[in-house]
């Protein structure tokens, strides 16, 4: 999978998806993920991606050229069709099912605004418009690394075994994922349940599937109504 993502501020990211998982798949050629600075699309000497609203108002909004002509660049050297998502805090929810959806896609190319947001018509060159949450951040590149992750992640390959992505929260549709624990066995008094040490798979499994669902009910209650 490729994923391209264009951002006034491309140093926020590059150290973000140079670690971990993400930055082993991008060495092993998995999933590669470029950035790009939305100024170097503009055509003025200031390279200015900004301007004052029309209609009036506090703040700027990232004008709408230099984005048409980063993605047009950027499809130039695809040769497949890429889902083009701007993220905004106006679009539609990001979820696991969003992201299984988006893992299908050969390619992605993510549009972070700033300020005010973006100018509507850059809308008319994406196929999707999404929030990772019902708040407003200053800026759209930690919601791109959110998508970025979240979908890179479900990518053949890139999570060494496939049980780590089935053991997760929202695999199972509307289930959080079950409690994990490491050594020691008891630190400070704090015991990790005796069924974890019997190497007894199937009451390992009746016990996870038991917290999973308790920890739902607990936690994410509008998870088991739907
Ligand atoms: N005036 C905009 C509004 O009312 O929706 C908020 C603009 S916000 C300060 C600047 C940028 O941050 C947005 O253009 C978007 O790219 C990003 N952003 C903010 N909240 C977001 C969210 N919940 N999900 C995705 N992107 C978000």
């Amino acid at each position: 999978m490729r994923i391209d993502i264009i951002t006034i501020f491309p140093q926020m990211l590059e150290g973000f998806f140079g670690l971990g998982v993400i930055g082993q798949a991008r060495q092993d050629g998995i999933v590669q993920i470029f950035v790009h600075d939305l100024r170097a699309f503009t055509t003025d000497k200031h390279q200015q991606v900004d301007d004052r609203p029309y209609g009036g108002g506090p703040g700027m909004v990232l004008k709408p050229e230099p984005f048409f002509r980063a993605v047009r660049h950027i499809k130039s050297q695809l040769t497949v069709e890429p889902r083009v998502i701007l993220l905004s805090a106006q679009g539609k929810l990001f979820t696991q099912k969003l992201a299984r959806e988006l893992a299908q896609a050969p390619a992605l190319i993510l549009l972070c605004g700033r300020y005010e947001g973006v100018d509507e018509r850059v809308l008319h060159l994406c196929t999707d418009e999404i929030s990772i949450g019902d708040y407003v951040l200053s800026g759209g590149e930690v919601a791109a690394a959110v998508v970025a992750e979240a979908v890179a992640r479900l990518v053949p390959g890139v999570v060494g075994r496939q049980e780590s992505l089935e053991q997760d929260s929202f695999y199972h549709e509307g289930l959080l994922g079950p409690p994990q624990y490491t050594r020691p066995p008891e630190f400070e008094g704090l015991k990790v349940p005796d069924v974890l040490l019997t190497g007894d798979h199937q009451r390992i499994e009746e016990f996870r599937r038991r917290a999973a669902l308790e920890k739902t009910l607990k936690n994410r209650p509008d998870l088991l109504k739907r």
